[in-house]
């Protein structure tokens, strides 16, 4: 009993000393309250919707066997076109077998992050089997690469290398094959055009591929380390440390923006002494970089690039290349030459695409493609000219839209969906002519069987009328370092263009909510954050 005495007090006087203080704390308001009750059913329902698809991506679901008896559909390349094309294709209605040398999407638009470790370069690669496994039906991937399309005898030519990593394997061989199909589509983009300059080949890096990230990472990391060396010459020091970027499209502008990052967020902490003499020139043959933006953006892109310390050359052409200097001629203002010598350490070109052997070997054997010289030409209904069934997506193509991401994406997925209407066309046909033969030999009853003529004959008239394809263009977006982006976007035909922190944050938004998957879209983040915290790394790959 005594023990409960002092317990009693302490309950009765706790009240007494909040009151003594003031009054008793405000219940927050129902507005507060339903922001709260709103964000936490966000996050709850975004959460399952993760693990679900997380769940959904790890265990899928039984597929349909190959089908039978239906086409053959080949699907070249691995890249934005085809993996449209494979998203938006029924595979329950094809023999469908998609063929590329490389056994992964690779989300393009973030490749200039990865050369300075800004992303890892697994957080933007999707493996291509599972694309395929989350297929209906399923479909297959022979990794290898096209030789040869001959579209009179309706076959490729595929090659399969064993991977020359520098432990070449016996027991893998190289294979060749020839394989027919009934529909082929073509979606093998382009290659990096040298414009057969001299040197750009032997000692350019280019940026299209992993590889190509990696390649220009570690080549950063070694003309540091090498500028570093104890006792090394000033001007061999000077040198190493600067990087010539050939191109101002938005590949090499926004290249040169990443690497302007990392010279000023990570190397200043880890090298200050080198920082202040790293040189970054961006050179461009044409008045302006960013070309295809709008006249604002290219300025505000320029000016950017200058506020960066970027030395930007406009109107200056590359001409040849050596082991360590460019020779490049520069039209000055009165439109008389001068030549520019610049000694570089890194050299990352650039400048433009063209087409692929495979792509150029069409246009000699096909005489409709006589005149093509950046692509294949194509009709309303992206079908190759001068051929049957045979479609082409994508940068392999030569039109009048630019060759993006976006349009490979939406030149794909119509093809996915024009192949699926044309399987409908073929079964209704197909139906339509056995009623036909059921109404001619009289074998059931002509009124039933007309009844059901017509409505599948207006059916086939339905699924015959192919529609064009159409493009729509969602704008253009580019980092430009510094935390800013630029963008030419178009809103419901409005066209609006804008340049800052604000848009580097849409073009951050953007790009993340365009990722391949969802574990795309994690790591991305992921990546985002860890450079955020702790900085890009800087070790050797
Ligand atoms: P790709 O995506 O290049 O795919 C071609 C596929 O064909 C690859 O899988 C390749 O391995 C395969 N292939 C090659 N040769 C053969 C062969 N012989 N046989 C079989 N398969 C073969 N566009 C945008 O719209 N927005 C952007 O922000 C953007 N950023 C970019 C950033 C960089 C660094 C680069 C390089 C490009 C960027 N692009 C962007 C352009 C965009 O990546 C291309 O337009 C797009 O990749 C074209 O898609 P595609 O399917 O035609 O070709
Ligand atoms: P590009 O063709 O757009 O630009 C290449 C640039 O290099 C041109 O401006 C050209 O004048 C210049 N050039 C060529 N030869 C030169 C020389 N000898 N000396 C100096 N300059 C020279 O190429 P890209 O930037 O690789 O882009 C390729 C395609 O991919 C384009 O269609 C582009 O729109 C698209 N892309 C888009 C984005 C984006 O939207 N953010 C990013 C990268 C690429």
């Amino acid at each position: 009993m005594r023990l409960k005495a002092p317990v009693r007090t302490m309950s009765v006087s706790a009240p007494r000393m909040t009151g003594s203080l003031g009054p008793a704390p405000r219940r927050p308001s129902r507005f507060f309250r339903n922001v709260k009750w709103l964000f936490g059913l966000t996050i709850g329902i975004g959460a399952g919707f993760c693990a679900y698809r997380i769940q959904q991506n790890r265990f899928p679901a039984a597929q349909d066997p190959v089908p039978e008896g239906k086409k053959r559909l080949l699907v070249l390349g691995s890249g934005w076109g085809s993996v449209s094309v494979l998203k938006n294709v029924d595979s329950r209605e094809y023999d469908v077998t998609v063929i590329s040398p490389r056994n992964y999407f690779l989300f393009t638009p973030l490749l200039p992050s990865c050369t300075t470790g800004c992303i890892e370069h697994r957080s933007i690669m999707e493996p291509i089997r599972s694309i395929i496994r989350g297929k209906r039906a399923q479909a297959k991937f022979v990794e290898a690469e096209v030789t040869k399309i001959d579209p009179v005898e309706r076959t490729v030519t595929i090659s399969h290398r064993a991977m020359d990593d520098g432990v070449k394997s016996e027991q893998i061989p190289d294979l060749v094959e020839e394989m027919p199909y009934d529909y082929l589509v073509i979606g093998v983009g382009s290659e990096v055009s040298t414009y057969g300059i001299p040197g750009v080949q032997e000692y350019g890096c280019y940026l299209k591929e992993i590889e190509h990230a990696q390649q220009i990472r570690k080549r950063i990391m070694d003309c540091f380390e090498a500028a570093s060396f104890p006792g090394i010459d000033p001007e061999t020091r000077k040198r190493l440390l600067t990087t010539v970027v050939v191109g101002g499209g938005p590949t090499g502008v926004e290249f040169a923006g990443e690497l302007h990052d990392f010279y000023v967020e990570d190397l200043k902490a880890l090298e200050p002494g080198l920082r202040d003499q790293v040189t970054l020139t961006l050179i461009e043959a044409l008045p302006n970089v960013l070309p295809s933006f709008s006249k604002h953006l290219c300025d505000y892109a320029e000016k950017t690039l200058l506020d960066e310390k970027i030395n930007v050359m406009t109107k200056t052409a590359v001409k040849k290349v050596t082991s360590d200097t460019i020779y490049a001629e520069k039209t000055l203002p009165d439109g008389r030459k001068e030549e520019v010598v610049i000694p570089y350490g890194l050299f990352v070109w650039a400048g433009g695409n063209s087409a692929r052997p495979i792509i150029k070997e069409l246009f000699s054997v096909i005489p409709e493609q006589a005149s093509a010289r950046r692509g294949l030409l194509v009709d309303e209904y992206l079908q190759v000219l001068g051929t049957d069934e045979v479609w082409a997506i994508g940068d392999c193509t030569s039109s009048h839209y630019a060759p993006t991401a976006q349009v490979a994406a939406q030149q794909g997925s119509y093809v996915g969906r024009l192949l699926n209407q044309i399987a409908e066309r073929d079964d209704t046909l197909d139906k339509v002519t056995m009623l036909k033969e059921q109404l001619d030999s009289g074998s059931a009853d002509p009124n039933v069987v007309s009844n059901e003529l017509r409505h599948w004959e207006r059916r086939l008239e339905k699924a015959s009328s192919l529609k064009q394809f159409q493009y729509s263009h969602q704008g253009s977006l580019a980092y430009v370092g510094s935390e800013k982006a630029v963008a030419d976007l178009s809103f419901w035909g409005n066209a609006f263009a804008s340049g800052g922190t604000w848009t580097f944050m849409f073009w951050r938004s953007a790009y993340l909510s365009m990722c391949f998957s969802l574990r795309n879209r994690l790591l991305v983040m992921l990546d985002w954050t860890k450079v955020r915290i702790f900085g890009r790394d800087v070790s050797r790959e």
